[in-house]
C-alpha cells in the first residue's frame, strides 16, 4: 500500500510502498479516505530534537484521519461495539493501556502508558491503518469527511475550551494556529462575551476573525492592554487558553488575567520556560494542563457541537491529493495555512 513514511533520520517525509498492516483480535482495519497534517507531523518532517528521540525509523506517520472500516478483529464484540464493515469512522490517536489507575477509573486521557498512532506506532498517512476497536469514533452521517479528518485537533480545542465555564466570560486565546482558532469558535458558540485571539501571523489572525474572535490582535504591532480598554474590559480576562507554546505569549496572559482567573494550557512550552510566579500566586490563578482529548466525552461533545450548528469551515484552507503531499507540508511549514487535508 501507499504510505507517507519517515524513512530516513533526516529532514523530509517520503511516499513509499509498504506492507498493509495486520490487525490483532481487538483491532479494526480502516481504509483511510482523508488525513490532515498536524504540527506534530511538521516536527517529524523537520526532524527536530523531539522527533529524533521519539520517532522509530522507518515508520508511516500521521494521526489525523477518517475512513471506512474494512476488517474487524475476531474478539471485537459485534453487538456491544456495533461496528460494521463500511462504517465511517475517525479514531482517537492515543492508545491507552487500560490497566493503570486512571484508565481503570475511566480517565483514559490521563493514562501513564499512552502510545501515539503515527508517533510511537504506525500511522494514518497510509491507505490502511490498524487501530484498537476501542479507539474508533463512529461518525454521524451529517458530519462531512473533511471535518471528520480533523477531529483530533478539534478535540484538543474542545477539551481545552471546555476545561472551564466560559458563559458570559472574557476569554484570551494566545496562538491563532488551527487549534487556537477552533477554540475561539467553540468559546463564542458556548456563550463567551469577548474572545480575544493573539498571534504574530496576519494570515492566521484573519482566520481567527472568520472563526468568530471578537478581536484578533497582532502582538508584534498592537498592545493587548489597548485592546482591553477598547473593549471596556476594566479588570482582566476571566479565562485564558494558551495555544501558542510561546513563553512571551504565556507571560502576556499572566499579565492580563483578572484575579481568580483560570488558565488551560495546551501549547507545549520549550524546556525551562520561566513563569512569573508572583502573578500566579498574588492573582490566585488556577492553571490546568491539557493533554489530548477526554475519551470519549470530548468526542461526543465534538459531534454534538457540530450538529448544534458550530461552524468550523474556515479552518480548512487547503486540499491536496496525497501525490502532492510535499505541497501540503510546504504550506503548513510556511504558516500561511489553517488545516491542510490530504486525500487518499
Ligand atoms: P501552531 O504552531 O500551528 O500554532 C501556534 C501559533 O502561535 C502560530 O500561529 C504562531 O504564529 C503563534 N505565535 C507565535 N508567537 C506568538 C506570540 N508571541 N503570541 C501569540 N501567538 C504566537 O500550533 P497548533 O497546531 O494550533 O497547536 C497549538 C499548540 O498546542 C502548539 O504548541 C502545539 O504543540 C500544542 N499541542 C498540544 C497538544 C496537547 O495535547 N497538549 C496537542 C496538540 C497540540
Ligand atoms: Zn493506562
Amino acid at each position: 500500500m501507499k504510505a507517507l513514511v519517515k524513512a530516513k533520520p533526516e529532514e523530509g517525509i517520503w511516499l513509499a510502498d509498504i506492507g498493509k498492516p495486520e490487525i490483532g483480535p481487538n483491532d479494526v482495519l480502516v481504509k483511510v479516505r482523508k488525513s490532515a497534517i498536524c504540527g506534530t507531523d511538521v516536527h517529524i518532517y523537520n526532524w527536530d530534537a523531539w522527533a529524533q528521540k521519539t520517532i522509530p525509523v522507518p515508520m508511516a506517520v500521521g494521526h489525523e484521519f477518517m475512513g471506512e472500516v474494512v476488517e474487524i478483529g475476531s474478539e471485537v464484540h459485534p453487538e456491544h461495539s456495533k461496528l460494521k464493515i463500511g462504517d465511517r469512522v475517525s479514531a482517537e490517536g492515543h492508545v491507552t493501556c487500560g490497566y493503570c489507575r486512571n484508565c481503570r477509573a475511566g480517565e483514559r486521557h490521563l493514562c501513564r502508558n499512552t502510545v501515539g498512532i503515527g508517533v510511537n506506532r504506525p500511522g494514518a498517512f497510509a491507505e490502511y491503518v490498524a487501530v484498537p476497536a476501542f479507539n474508533l469514533y463512529r461518525l454521524p452521517d451529517d458530519i462531512s469527511d473533511d471535518l471528520a479528518a480533523i477531529f483530533d485537533p478539534f478535540g484538543n480545542a474542545v477539551h481545552t475550551a471546555l476545561a472551564f465555564d466560559l458563559v458570559g466570560e472574557d476569554v484570551l486565546i494566545t496562538g491563532a494556529g488551527p487549534i487556537g482558532i477552533m477554540a475561539a469558535a467553540v468559546a463564542r458558540f458556548v456563550g463567551a462575551r469577548h474572545v480575544v485571539v493573539t498571534d504574530i501571523n496576519d494570515y492566521r489572525l484573519d482566520l481567527a476573525r472568520r472563526m468568530g474572535a471578537t478581536r484578533a490582535v497582532n502582538v508584534s504591532r498592537e498592545n493587548l492592554r489597548d485592546v482591553m480598554s477598547e473593549l471596556k474590559m476594566t479588570e482582566g480576562f476571566d479565562v485564558g487558553l494558551e495555544m501558542s507554546g510561546v513563553p512571551s505569549a504565556f507571560a502576556s496572559m499572566l499579565e492580563t488575567m483578572n484575579h481568580g482567573g483560570k488558565i488551560a494550557m495546551l501549547g507545549i512550552m520549550p524546556n525551562g520556560a520561566g513563569v512569573d510566579w508572583d502573578k500566579v500566586i498574588f492573582k490566585g490563578l488556577e492553571i490546568k494542563g491539557i493533554y489530548g482529548r477526554r475519551m470519549f466525552e470530548t468526542w461526543y461533545k465534538m459531534g454534538a457541537l457540530l450538529q448544534a450548528g458550530l461552524d468550523l469551515a474556515p479552518v480548512i484552507t487547503h486540499h491536496f491529493p496525497v501525490s502532492d503531499y510535499q505541497k501540503g507540508f510546504d504550506v503548513m511549514r510556511s504558516g500561511q495555512s489553517g488545516k491542510v487535508i490530504l486525500e487518499w
